[in-house]
């Protein structure tokens, strides 16, 4: 096992830093320490309003670090700093008010008239220990989606962030315990996967919340089947934007682009199959290679840079090897296709790529890639439209893209999804439940049903004046 982490900018290629990874000893005192806080601390047992005072309080100084964090984010993932801002930092610290609120407003205790003539005292309570595993495309948006909502439950939280942000979950962890959580409460576990494994297999976590790739995601549900621990899954995409024949091809582009290229298209709910009515397929292929070749490419840390580098040279080499696979499946290459943008002589860039002409048996049309490649596929008539957007192993996100909103709400309904927009990519909305069906996992984060994953439901019937 590797001792240490290395962490490398992705635009200058040179060492950022050096993290430990974290020894089994101290992923199995970690899990002590939880259990323990849990098992008899008070944190399960205060009144929710007062886990809402410690949250808003870590809201405060979460503003207050907010360009510290976006800066951390630039630095690791090489995400634009404009894009760090806005929704590495601004989506999850409008989250944590929000997470806030529906907290505030649940129904933590419930009485019910039986059917059998007791009253029912129905409780949530905490899950108890849950181990959240992050990715690194959005890190703090992923970790405060699973550690605010587990926290305000009243659970102990352990955090297994992705290697590459490392310093950013350990700053989040930090901000999280000044702002005056017991003691074990939070923690955090740098490491890879065998740290994860260890965590998710420890026979001391109650729920495992995971957010990755759909391979790794079966891999955390088998090692939970054994000790019958909990699990949500928040896994990969291949989501469509079904565009209707009345939508407009110029208006199409630009939501296309904000929603599948922010990050280098390294988002979960990325719309990367592009269905288009076949007959006028090259106006929308137009519109959007103008749209791509639009984009300013370069050093995440200017405030001007639409689109950074990808997260690694791994994840570089896995995009150009797709387009590669495009080409010889006979996609037609429209723009993009290759890594450095002019003027760039470093760093792990790919420029926007689209590909036109595409069959959805294509592998680049039914695998995620993960990075900013878009695929057009021509359809016959709305009802080929929507066969093609369900012949998926995924069912993420999705959309619909017509000037006739009860149109594009027929199409949603027939679509095996977890989430879909209107002429929009899904906007992640924090009261608003977010997850998968198919190989796109199971469980729900945000909205009451993310604050739910994080509590078991014990039901009390009471006879009265024995
Ligand atoms: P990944 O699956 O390789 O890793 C995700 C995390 O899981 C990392 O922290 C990793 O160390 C850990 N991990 C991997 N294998 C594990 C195992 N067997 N046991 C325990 N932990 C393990 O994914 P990635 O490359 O970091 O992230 C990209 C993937 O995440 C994409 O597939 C993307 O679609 C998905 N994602 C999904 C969502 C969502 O909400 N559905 C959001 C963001 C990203």
């Amino acid at each position: 096992m590797d001792q240490v982490l290395e962490l490398v900018s992705p635009h200058t290629e040179e060492l950022l830093a050096e993290v430990p990874v974290s020894t089994p000893e101290q992923i199995d005192s970690a899990v002590a320490t939880a259990r323990a806080a849990v098992d008899s601390g008070p944190w399960p047992l205060l009144d929710p309003t007062e886990r809402i005072a410690v949250i808003r309080r870590f809201l405060d100084a979460y503003q207050a670090r907010g360009g510290e964090v976006a800066e951390l984010i630039t630095a690791e993932i090489g995400a634009p700093i404009s894009f760090a801002k806005r929704a590495q930092v601004g989506l999850p610290t409008a989250m944590i008010g929000a997470f806030c609120a529906t907290a505030q407003a649940y129904p933590w205790h419930e009485t019910r008239p039986g059917f059998f003539g007791s009253d029912i005292h129905i409780r949530r309570e905490p899950v108890g220990v849950v181990a959240a595993i992050v990715p690194w495309n959005m890190p703090q948006f992923l970790t405060i989606a699973k550690v605010v909502p587990a926290l305000l439950a009243g659970c102990a939280v352990i955090v297994k962030p992705s290697p590459e942000t490392s310093l950013d979950a350990t700053l989040l962890v930090e901000m999280l315990n000044e702002a005056g959580l017991p003691p074990g409460v939070l923690s955090v576990l740098p490491g890879g996967v065998s740290v994860g494994e260890r965590l998710v297999g420890h026979p001391g976590v109650d729920k495992v919340s995971f957010t990755g790739s759909t391979a790794a995601g079966k891999a955390v549900a088998a090692a939970c089947a054994t000790n019958l621990t909990k699990v949500s899954l928040e896994l990969g995409g291949k989501s469509a934007a079904i565009v209707l024949d009345d939508a407009a091809p110029a208006a199409v582009a630009a939501g296309v682009r904000s929603a599948s290229l922010s990050n280098s298209g390294q988002i979960c709910n990325a719309l990367t199959r592009i269905l288009v009515p076949a007959a006028r397929q090259q106006e929308f292929v137009d519109a959007l290679a103008a749209e791509l070749d639009g984009i300013t490419l370069g050093d995440p840390t200017d405030p001007g840079t639409q689109m950074g580098p990808l997260v690694s040279r791994r994840q570089q080499q896995r995009v150009l090897d797709y387009i590669r696979i495009g080409q010889a499946e006979g996609a037609r290459l429209v723009t993009g296709g290759d890594g450095l943008p002019d003027g760039i002589d470093r760093g792990y860039y790919v420029r926007p790529t689209l590909f036109a002409d595409a069959d959805n048996s294509m592998r680049i049309a039914r695998e995620e890639i993960f990075g900013p490649v878009l695929t057009v596929i021509g359809y016959r008539d709305a009802a080929d439209a929507v066969a093609i957007a369900n012949d998926s192993d995924y069912g993420l996100a999705g959309s619909v893209w017509t000037a006739d909103t009860t149109r594009g709400l027929g199409v949603a309904a027939q679509i095996k999804t977890g989430t879909f927009g209107v002429n929009q990519g899904y906007t992640m909305d924090p009261f608003a439940p977010f997850g998968g069906v198919k190989g796109s996992g199971y469980g729900r984060e945000l909205g009451r049903e993310g604050l739910e994953g994080y509590l078991d439901t014990k039901s009390i019937a009471v006879t009265s004046g024995v």
